[in-house]
């Protein structure tokens, strides 16, 4: 039976983690906050006690922790301590799901692919409801026979699974998808907002633009407005979900891209911009949905 160790078990991992065990897969998982495991154990997983623990004999590595120094520290070391790649069986497979720059991809790949390891970028999209459906879509950058060796494994967690490119390629795609979805979010946003001001209800304007040429993936699932959709951020005060701080770091990620590849993203930097003020006024660990309250605070 395939060993998978998983490492970060956060809004997305933990879900994630436990669609491969009801998938029969034997898991080892570790979190630097043990209690986010107890629902895995549950299900028939084991607890590790140390990521490097969890990694020992394991045949695939998959991680899905915050930003690029989380997975750069995990796998590559720092001057503490030594990277995980050194403790990883040669030939096992190492797949990192977390949303980072498609140079620290790159440079934790060329590190691991020294070490005799097989490695996939995979960021995916679809945010925790996906997760706990296993209906992500995987985007994933690296060599096209170690995708056939991860097909089974991520088809368990998803459903869509793309090969972008070259290793860091994923990591391109999610950039680009992820600028559209910032920046949609605040256009639906504003959009709301003005409609309630001159006197529109916000679930029929919602209703109207979902079935008109502005909808899109917000006004389908992820409505910001309290009180329009159920079983969303908006609907239990901003909880959970995907954090402002996150799409900040994912929209940052778009403009360092931009500047590399001399690209003009005007959007996507004003929406970097505007998602910055929302985190530094105390909004950062909120869902990004929250940013509605930057047009109309939505218990006003
Ligand atoms: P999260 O903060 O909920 O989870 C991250 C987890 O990683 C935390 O539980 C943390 O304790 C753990 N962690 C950090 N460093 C660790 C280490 N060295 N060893 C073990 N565990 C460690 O974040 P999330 O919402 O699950 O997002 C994870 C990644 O997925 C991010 O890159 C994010 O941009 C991306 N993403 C999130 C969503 C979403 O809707 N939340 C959607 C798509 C992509």
């Amino acid at each position: 039976m395939t060993r998978i160790a998983f490492i970060g078990l956060g809004h997305m991992g933990g879900p994630m983690a436990l669609n491969l065990v009801k998938a029969g897969f034997e898991l080892e998982v570790y979190d630097l906050n043990p209690a986010l495991a107890e629902p895995l154990l549950a299900a028939g997983a084991t607890l590790a006690a140390s990521a490097a623990a969890a990694v020992t004999d394991a045949h695939v590595v998959i991680s899905m922790l915050p930003a690029s120094p989380h997975v750069e520290r995990l796998y590559l070391g720092d001057a503490a301590a030594g990277g995980l790649i050194a403790a990883i069986a040669p030939g096992a497979l190492v797949i990192d799901c977390s949303t980072i720059s498609p140079q620290s991809a790159q440079k934790v790949a060329v590190a691991a692919r020294k070490q005799g390891l097989r490695m996939l970028d995979a960021p995916v999209s679809g945010g925790t409801a996906g997760a706990a459906a296993g209906t992500l879509t995987f985007m994933v950058g690296g060599e096209a026979d170690d995708l056939e060796l991860a097909r089974p494994i991520l088809s368990a967690m998803g459903r869509n699974l793309f090969h972008a490119g070259g290793q860091g390629a994923g990591q391109v795609a999610k950039i680009c998808n992820n600028m559209v979805l910032g920046v949609q979010m605040l256009a639906i946003s504003e959009a709301l907002a003005l409609g309630v001001r001159q006197g529109l209800d916000a679930a029929v304007l919602s209703d109207i633009i979902g079935k008109s040429s502005g909808r899109g993936w917000v006004t389908e699932v992820y409505n910001p407005w309290p009180g329009v959709m159920d079983n969303v951020p908006a609907a239990r005060g901003y909880a959970g979900g995907f954090g402002s701080d996150l799409m900040l770091k994912d929209l940052g990620l778009a403009v360092e891209a931009a500047i590399a590849a001399r690209a003009s993203v005007p959007m996507g930097g004003l929406a970097r911009e505007l998602f910055a003020q929302w985190s530094s006024s105390g909004h950062g660990a909120l869902d990004f949905s929250s940013i509605v309250g930057l047009f109309a605070p939505p218990e006003a």
